[in-house]
């Protein structure tokens, strides 16, 4: 598609959320992904991704036979480009749906499975959660313990999920779990698709440093899983962990690398000097990044260990950008009124450069995977 074209969707688009966009869509300044606690909220957010689905606004690159457009991927790049310049909520809906689970199944589920699950993402009939981590074991994911025991047309789960962002608003679960025996560590792991109200599921939801309950605990109590429900092959779930992490970082790292821009840019406004314009400065090199690697990832070109090092930056530099908001606007921060955001965000960043893989576990997997350094001991 040429340039000029491209522009001229950029303009449509503007104008399009420009029109349609409710007040309650538009993000405040500086915050990403706090949106999703008030139930009120969700509703909103859920019936504005529906009306950008139905404008074709969402999924605009995925396969027609499965709700997409089959359109080209940069128009993709401009819609989120535009929305979340304009800081409007995009897409709405919760969950790792569009981000985790969408393409995992495109990558490695059967066609029932794409037929069954990829429009019901696109329009957020289903919200899905993802179930990797457990207590013993997160950062070490080949090391988990949920056990899957194979009864013929169907699997036993037992065993205990934590840190399950969006559980209770989710009727999907992208569950890991051992199928081999621990020693065979990521080579005996299979992936399910879980419906979160089977029998023997329970949950209990953790309350964060931010007062808000985002993730759950998750407990699997003899919980049966139809054989259909394997993604990939039964002891290959490792790769598609993979798949769906890769995609995860380079997503996350997105709206995160987005989340800098924004930041940084009201930073600068409320206080312009050396240290804030060198924040932003650094926001619009990840944008950059990020948009270069999301381009090549969605021809199919890159998706691999590379997208960490969109999170790694991305969450980092979220994170020195409060610090740094803290230290210059001083105590007011602390109390309920314009510059409560940032203490509020300074809170928050701490998880963003731990979930999706911590800051370390992505260094460590940039160093041995993408640069080839010797393995660390
Ligand atoms: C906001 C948020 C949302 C999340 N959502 C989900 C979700 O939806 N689903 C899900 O399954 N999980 C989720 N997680 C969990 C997340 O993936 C884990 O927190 C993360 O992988 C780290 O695991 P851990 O907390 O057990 O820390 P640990 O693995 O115990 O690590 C503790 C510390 O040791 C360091 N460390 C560990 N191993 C090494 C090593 N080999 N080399 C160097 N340093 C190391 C780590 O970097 C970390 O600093 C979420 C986490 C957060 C914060």
């Amino acid at each position: 598609m040429p340039e000029t074209e491209l522009e001229g969707f950029r303009n449509y688009v503007r104008d399009w959320f420009i029109r349609n966009a409710p007040p309650e869509m538009r993000i405040r300044r500086g915050g990403i992904g706090w949106y999703y606690e008030d139930p009120k909220f969700i509703d909103a957010a859920i019936k504005w991704h529906r009306t950008l689905y139905e404008a074709g606004l969402v999924g605009i690159s995925w396969p027609k036979e499965y709700g997409g457009l089959g359109d080209d991927v940069r128009k993709e790049l401009i819609v989120r480009d535009v929305a979340l310049s304009l800081g409007i909520v995009y897409p709405g809906c919760p969950g790792i749906g569009l981000s985790v689970a969408g393409p995992a199944i495109l990558y490695h589920g059967n066609e029932e499975q794409k037929k069954k699950y990829l429009k019901r993402i696109l329009t957020c009939e289903d919200v899905w959660a993802q179930g990797f981590s457990e207590p013993c074991c997160a950062s070490d994911l080949a090391a988990i313990t949920t056990r899957a025991e194979d009864k013929g047309d169907y699997f036993i789960i037992n065993g205990r999920k934590v840190w399950s962002s969006d559980f209770h608003l989710a009727n999907y679960y992208l569950l890991l779990a051992r199928t081999g025996s621990p020693e065979e560590r990521h080579r005996g792991l299979t992936m399910f698709i879980v419906d979160t109200k089977s029998e023997g599921i329970t949950y209990r939801p953790i309350k964060q440093i931010n007062g808000r309950p985002g993730f759950s605990e998750v407990f699997l109590d003899n919980v049966k899983v139809p054989k259909e429900n394997v993604v990939g092959k039964v002891g290959e779930g490792w790769r598609v962990a993979m798949t769906t992490l890769n995609f995860e970082r380079l997503n996350i790292g997105g709206a995160f690398a987005y989340a800098v821009g924004s930041a940084a840019r009201h930073l600068v406004e409320i206080k312009r000097d050396a240290d804030t314009l060198a924040l932003l400065e650094e926001a619009l090199a990840i944008k950059e990044l990020y948009d270069r690697m999301l381009m090549l990832a969605l021809r199919g070109e890159i998706i691999g260990p590379e997208t960490a090092s969109i999170k790694l930056l991305a969450s980092e530099a979220l994170e020195k950008i409060y610090i740094t908001a803290i230290s210059k606007l001083g105590p007011e921060v602390l109390v309920e009124g314009d510059l409560f955001d940032w203490s509020f965000g300074y809170i928050d960043s701490k998880g963003y450069t731990l979930l999706s893989g911590t800051s370390e576990i992505l260094r460590n997997l940039l160093g041995e995977l993408v640069l080839g350094l010797p393995k660390g001991v």
